[in-house]
């Protein structure tokens, strides 16, 4: 079965702004999919779609399927509960006081008893590597830390998909690498949209390229961002780390 399944997805802004053309493509499970795409090109509004976060009713045939059923209104709770997505600004998403309280809101929405929420939150404060951050205060936390929290409020709520939109931007090199490794760890369906080229390359097998709300290419990582001419035409490039390789 699909994890999700789009069809013929088209977006447009009340001011007229097409941020969707026809997007169709599927994912699998255990999938890890990087999205590339200059400023514009649509990745954000795409990934709002996941969840029903852009609740109009989509036009023409469109349709976006995670598990085989449609996003909807009627199911969106159970929607929800299957995609975990995590913001590109962690000050969107961390809005409590302490990190335990920020990450225990979301198992507290799906009616966990106190015990295992205490559990998850301990659990994916652990995955995230911040143990012992529980009486921490959320806005006094570096930009590393807050996306660590942000990542464990999701994950403290199990979903099958995780969906980050930048998820390594602003952080420095060292933060971008242990967030990688940590993403790696993960066994969830992910769905990354990213400028981090080698992140990509490092992590998801499959990219899906989107150019002005369209999907210009979808294939293998290392096979689409070797291709200097299709990176360079959607203002992208091809990353340092295959100048050592030759695709294969
Ligand atoms: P990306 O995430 O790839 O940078 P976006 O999905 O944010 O792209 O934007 C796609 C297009 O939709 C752009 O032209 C952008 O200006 C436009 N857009 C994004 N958000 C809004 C909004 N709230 N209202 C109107 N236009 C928007």
């Amino acid at each position: 079965m699909n994890v999700i399944e789009i069809t013929n997805l088209q977006y447009r802004y009340h001011d007229g702004t097409e941020a969707l053309r026809g997007i169709s493509f599927r994912v699998l499970p255990g999938e890890c999919l990087a999205l590339l795409g200059p400023n514009g090109s649509g990745k954000s509004t795409l990934l709002l779609h996941l969840n029903g976060l852009l609740p109009e009713k989509l036009s023409g045939d469109g349709a976006v399927k995670i598990f085989g059923e449609a996003v909807a209104t009627e199911n969106l709770e159970k929607i929800r509960r299957q995609i975990g997505l995590v913001f590109q600004d962690p000050d969107d998403q961390l809005f409590c006081p302490t990190v335990a309280a920020d990450v225990a809101f979301g198992p507290q929405q799906l009616g966990l008893s106190e015990a295992e929420i205490a559990a998850r939150v301990k659990k994916s404060l652990a995955q995230v590597g911040l143990a012992g951050f529980e009486e921490r205060a959320t806005h006094h936390l570096s930009h590393g830390e807050k996306r660590r929290a942000c990542l464990a409020g999701v994950l403290a709520c199990e979903p099958a998909v995780l969906v980050l939109d930048e998820p390594t931007s602003d952080l420095d090199p060292r933060g971008r690498r242990e967030f990688k490794a940590m993403l790696r760890q993960l066994p969830a369906t992910k769905l990354i949209a990213t400028h981090d080229l080698e992140l990509a390359v490092e992590l998801c097998a499959r990219t899906i390229i989107l150019d002005h709300g369209q999907i210009i290419a979808d294939g293998r990582t290392v096979e689409l961002l070797a291709d200097e001419q299709l990176m360079l035409a959607h203002g992208l490039e091809r990353p340092h780390i295959l100048h050592h390789r030759h695709p294969h």
